[in-house]
């Protein structure tokens, strides 16, 4: 235990327990669930938050899984990948009490007022108030488990320890022989299952019977441990829907099922990726531009429409995340190598990020056929084209097309220095003029400059009004193109609605 000064005052042996705020009459019958209860309506009481740092779940999924914990439910949480279904289910730890006490030295943290073990039991009996106590904090209590197809009874429940056995002259099928596995070690707290249709029939079976009866069966002998444990899970929805995935009598005894989702809207995306992603770089200044965080959150939007990426996975949040990281990275990169003490990314940092967002794409039939690669560059250049209209909608940019198509040329690599970009940039007619959309104020920095020019033109590009290179060099586009009309359309955006967050309710 820690020596802060309130666990240093905590008592140490039953007896001082017993004449403590942990009484008898306030500790023997509380289960996991009723602490998580009460802990739960002093918060609501206070009027503090309930899940302080998970974002967008406010009016959805937070009051669904507050309702749960105040019916004492068992509970599931269906959802799609990096929809933050981990990180709710181990902040449910901070619904806990600060110290737990138990009787020193079980392997399952037996209630000193309430033991289950054997061991326990006759050490109460032998030494009466002078049982050493110990504490629990919340972290430990909270175990979580992967479900994958091989997990065993023994992993999840127990097994028969024969060195045990004939060390302590016990018989086999004595309590004493048992060796524990996660859910009894989880006594008295949270035990997490994640993905639980992966679980194999025979262990939900085992797991329903230690949830209804407490009683669990160790290589066929019958074991009574009737457990307090909060159980928790998670689960695709698709899954967890499929008949016979999950018996039927366990799925009766999860009291709530809760439905997660995506950011409903673009702002909510931008704030869980600006929380999540690494930041902090050693620079003198880093100035992430708001139109790189929308880029970077709309190719996670984009990319969970689009009929090439399989729905059922999903794009995890963990897309956008490590996209910022990756295409902070090359800023950074790039400032080092140019001896330059602001860090600003361009858009071009964003295709270098590709390496962040291919492997988080499970694509269709579809997209495989065209490449993980060229599916990524689609997505970041739609997010560019939708972005660019937010902010260019109505901005009159035919003198720049115009400079490009009297035979202008710019070559703009990401690893370009500010001030060598900022000379080209200054030679297209209109440009830097152009720029005050983005807010863009007189005494900015350089690099700032460089980088809200770099997205106008990748903006025309994307809307296929000016082309550019494999080399990055932006130029007129070709004309006349190869590709059919209607697709040229909907390419420019033309017919397209304006971009809509999605329904924040649509799961239900
Ligand atoms: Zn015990």
């Amino acid at each position: 235990m820690s020596s802060s000064p309130s666990s240093r005052a905590l008592p140490t042996t039953l007896g001082e327990l017993r004449k403590s705020e942990f009484s008898e009459s306030r500790l023997r019958d509380r289960r996991v669930k009723d602490e998580l209860r009460d802990n739960l309506m002093q918060r609501l009481r206070d009027g503090q938050s309930i899940f302080p740092g998970v974002i967008g779940f406010d009016d959805t999924v937070v009051p669904q899984i507050v309702n749960a914990v105040l019916s004492r439910h068992n509970f599931i949480l269906l959802g799609l990948r990096g929809q933050a279904k981990s990180r709710i289910l181990r902040a449910l730890t901070t619904l806990l009490d600060t110290h737990t006490p138990y009787v020193r030295g079980c392997e399952i943290h037996d209630n000193p007022y309430a033991p289950l073990c054997r061991r326990c039991r006759d050490l109460i009996a032998q030494q009466g108030d002078a049982t050493p106590i110990d504490y629990l904090a919340a972290d430990d209590r909270y175990v979580e488990k992967l479900a994958t197809p091989d997990v065993t009874i023994a992993d999840l429940i127990g097994d028969i320890d024969p060195i045990k056995a004939a060390r302590g002259g016990h018989d086999l099928g004595s309590e004493f022989t048992v060796h524990y596995g996660l859910l009894p070690r989880a006594n008295r707290g949270i035990f997490a299952i994640n993905e639980l249709p992966d679980l194999a029939g025979k262990i939900q079976v085992g797991l329903f019977n230690i949830m209804q009866e407490g009683d669990v069966q160790i290589k066929g002998y019958p074991v009574r441990l009737p457990l307090d444990v909060a159980l928790v899970f998670s689960a695709n929805p698709e899954d967890y829907t499929a008949r016979g995935k999950i018996i039927t009598p366990l799925k009766d005894r999860i009291g709530s099922e809760i439905r997660t989702h995506y950011p409903g809207t673009l702002e909510e995306g931008i704030a869980i990726t600006a929380q999540e992603a690494w930041q902090q770089r050693k620079a003198d200044r880093v100035v992430i531009p708001r139109f790189v965080r929308e880029i970077i959150e709309r190719i996670a939007f984009v990319a969970r429409e689009d009929k090439k990426i399989d729905k059922r996975s999903g794009v995890s949040q963990r897309l956008p995340i490590s996209c910022m990281e990756n295409v902070l990275s090359n800023a950074e990169r790039r400032a080092l190598v140019n001896r330059e003490t602001v860090v600003v990314p361009r858009v071009s940092d964003i295709y270098a990020a590709m390496p962040a967002i291919t492997g988080k794409l499970e694509l269709e039939y579809e997209g495989e056929m065209k490449g993980g690669d060229v599916v990524a560059r689609e997505l970041i250049r739609a997010a560019i084209a939708k972005t660019f209209d937010v902010y260019f909608a109505d901005a009159d940019l035919a003198q720049i097309v115009q400079w490009f198509d009297l035979g202008g040329e710019i070559r703009l690599t990401d690893t370009a220095s500010a001030s060598d970009a900022i000379a080209g940039l200054k030679k297209i007619q209109g440009l830097v003029e152009r720029l005050t959309p983005l807010g863009l104020g007189a005494k900015e920095p350089v690099e700032l400059q460089v980088s809200s020019a770099e997205f106008v033109l990748e903006g025309l590009h994307a809307h296929k009004r000016i082309g550019r290179s494999e080399e990055r060099v932006f130029s007129a586009e070709k004309q006349p193109r190869r590709e059919p009309v209607v697709e040229r359309d909907r390419e420019r955006g033309g017919d397209e609605p304006p971009f809509r967050p999605r329904n924040r309710r649509s799961f239900n």
